[in-house]
């Protein structure tokens, strides 16, 4: 099988009836493994195919609702349908050590039975190695936005395909780094904010800068809005290459070519 990537969500903090919040999975030959976790992540995963026991790690940019909103959810479903294989979650310790203690909160320590939950609290430095499987090799790197974030990037093994995800962020040289000569950068374009937010023309201006030979636009407002064609022209005002909008349930096959 070719590896993939599902695009599950779009949206920047607030979704609609055909965008979930931004998050998405990579799915090899030997894993399935989340970026982030929102809307209803076994019915989504179960859609594309992949099985209870199929995902293997959970990878969280950052602690807000609208990237780790349903990381509760998925673990409690999981449990409840019957899982037992162990799950290993990835991340900043600022937004680890909160998952855990919203878990906590649940009283997750009393549910019996749960299958092995491991936590892997990643330094906040420049090209860390997240992890290393047969299918992907990803590290991360800190971005800027509100709280402490991450963006990351996929080695594909069987490829070489590169892909680059901003997460949350507003435009900055770490990303330019992470996503350099990748062959898809997929970058957030919520709106001009000076302290946490990219527009399209500066994600544009990011894989440009990068040397990215895709651009797809990510974590946009969705909200009472249908048309999104001005952001595409935004962007394509400040990038030369290919770009498209990333919508929900897009499958991208992860090969050159
Ligand atoms: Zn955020």
């Amino acid at each position: 099988m070719i590896p993939r990537l599902v695009i599950l969500g779009s949206a920047s903090a607030v979704p609609d009836a055909d965008h979930e919040n931004s998050h998405m999975v990579l799915h090899g030959d030997n894993s399935a493994i989340m970026i982030d976790c929102m809307g209803r992540p076994l019915v989504n995963l179960a859609k594309i195919g992949i099985g209870l026991e199929e995902f293997t790690d959970i990878i969280l940019t950052h602690f807000h609702p609208d990237h780790v909103g349903s990381v509760p959810q998925l673990l409690m479903a999981s449990w409840l349908v019957g899982r037992k294989s162990p799950v290993r979650i990835y991340g900043l310790h600022h937004c680890l050590q909160r998952v855990e203690d919203l878990m906590m909160a649940y009283h997750w320590d009393e549910w019996p039975g749960f299958f092995p939950v491991a936590f892997h609290h990643l330094p906040e430095r420049e090209g860390i190695l997240v992890l290393d499987n047969p299918d992907f090799t990803i590290t991360a790197s800190p971005v800027r936005h509100y709280v402490p974030t991450v963006g990351i990037r996929v080695v594909v093994k069987q490829t070489g395909f590169v892909l680059a995800y901003s997460s949350d962020t507003v435009p900055c040289p770490e990303t330019v780094r992470l996503s350099q000569g990748a062959d898809l950068l997929l970058h957030e374009a919520t709106g001009d904010e000076p302290l946490g937010h990219s527009s399209a023309a500066q994600a544009g201006a990011i894989a440009q800068e990068a040397g990215a030979k895709r651009l797809g636009l990510i974590h946009y407002n969705v909200w009472g809005k249908d048309d999104y064609s001005a952001l595409l022209d935004e962007a394509a005002g400040t990038f030369n290459g290919p770009l498209f909008l990333c919508e929900d349930m897009m499958e991208i096959p992860l090969r050159t070519g």
